[in-house]
């Protein structure tokens, strides 16, 4: 972990340095406490689009204002859930890539759990034991009025839209959207865990949605490492000690082999 100084003066701290997959293996193999975070970017390449990264990502082809909000919702649910069940049948229809399997070979092997940002189930699909997620998850509704229903998407009533069954209301996407809180007991659950962990791996986030992108520098304790897993060289976390450059199902697969 990077030791900064009591007012943070960031000058103090080491840089980040590249590293290589022997390294990254060395550092899994001495771990003994492993939390790994993850964003779209682990599931580029099963196809999923990213939000925005390429010219093809989400957020550069739609409006985030009108799908991912609470506003956008009330005001078209419709528009919404269109938009959701397409992303729905997408991501069902995706496989899980080398990167996925190569996280879940080596929690086989290590104390390990995975934090991700993405909606997709593709980790538990490839087999990691530990998955929490923190931005919900597209194989679950929840009612859109008070009256508390969560549950399996296959619950809902089927309609123009899909609706709650315990009361007359529409239901909407698990999601988290943009504005909307964190559920609390994941917030607790990570912060406990991070000032915990030995080697925090942080995989395919751009890192510009909070709390996530901060969780890590939050937490770190003395003493504990931080490698960041990007395709590109410029959206490593700054707070990373090790960076590797590369695609994550090229780089776990290398790595889960040695570990
Ligand atoms: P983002 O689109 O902002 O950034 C993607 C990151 O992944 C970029 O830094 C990019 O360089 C990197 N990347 C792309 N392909 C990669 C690869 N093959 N290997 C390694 N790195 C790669 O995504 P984010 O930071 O996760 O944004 C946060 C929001 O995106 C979250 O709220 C999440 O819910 C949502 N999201 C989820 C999914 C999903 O469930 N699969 C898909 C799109 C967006
Ligand atoms: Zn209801």
């Amino acid at each position: 972990m990077i030791n900064c100084d009591p007012d943070n003066n960031y000058e103090s701290m080491q840089p980040m340095k590249e590293t290589n997959i022997a390294n990254a293996v060395s550092l899994i193999q001495n771990a003994n406490v492993i939390t790994v975070l993850t964003g779209a970017g682990i599931s580029a390449e099963s196809g999923i689009q990213t939000f925005r990264d390429t010219p093809d990502s989400l957020w550069n082809r739609f409006d985030p204002e009108i799908l991912s909000s609470l506003n956008g919702f009330a005001g078209d649910p419709q528009l919404v859930w269109d938009w959701y069940v397409d992303r729905r049948t997408d991501m069902l229809a995706a496989q899980p890539n080398n990167a996925h399997i190569g996280l879940a070979e080596i929690a086989k092997k290590k104390d390990m759990v995975i934090f991700t940002q993405n909606i997709d189930d593709l980790h538990e699909r490839a087999g990691s034991p530990n998955v929490t997620h923190f931005h919900g998850d597209i194989k679950t509704a929840r009612c859109f009025a008070k009256c508390g229903w969560k549950g399996k998407f296959e619950d809902t009533v089927p309609g123009i839209m899909p609706g709650c069954p315990c009361c007359a209301s529409i239901a909407r996407p698990n999601v988290v959207w943009f504005g909307e809180m964190i559920d609390p007991l994941n917030m607790i659950s990570a912060n406990a865990r991070l000032q915990n962990t030995d080697l925090h791996i942080i995989i395919g986030t751009s890192g510009v949605v909070e709390p996530f992108a901060s969780l890590v520098h939050n937490n770190a304790r003395g003493g504990s490492t931080i490698l960041s897993i990007n395709k590109r060289p410029d959206d490593h976390l700054w707070y990373a000690d090790y960076s590797l450059t590369g695609s994550a199902g090229w780089i776990l697969d290398e790595i889960a082999k040695r570990v």
